[in-house]
């Protein structure tokens, strides 16, 4: 079995994926003049701080899958709660009206 089969599959994460672009230092290298070096990575928050996993090719498919989940999961819920309140708030307001009258 290889590493990857055996490595757990994150179904969701909070997080972006991200292009991290920088040049190396070497004066002799391309990134010298002007084409940095590119990898992706998984930026996260962590307590309001934002962090960077850089990431192998052989996991960005997965982090992107786990991002995209993240992301419509929170999507769904909020769509759900904004629905929920406003009914409560229609709900509420409607039945203080009628104890006023
Ligand atoms: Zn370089």
């Amino acid at each position: 079995m290889s590493r990857l089969t055996k490595r757990k599959v994150p179904r969701v994460l909070p997080g972006s994926l991200i292009t991290l672009r920088r040049k190396c230092g070497k004066a002799s290298c391309r990134c010298a003049t002007g084409d940095p070096h590119e990898s992706p990575a998984l930026s996260y928050s962590v307590a309001g701080r934002t962090k960077m996993l850089t990431l192998r090719p052989e996991e960005v498919a997965e982090v992107a899958r786990a991002v995209a989940r993240y992301r419509m999961s929170v999507n769904d819920l909020a769509a759900e709660a904004q629905g929920e309140l406003d009914e409560f708030v229609a709900r509420v307001k409607a039945s203080r009206a009628s104890d006023r009258r």
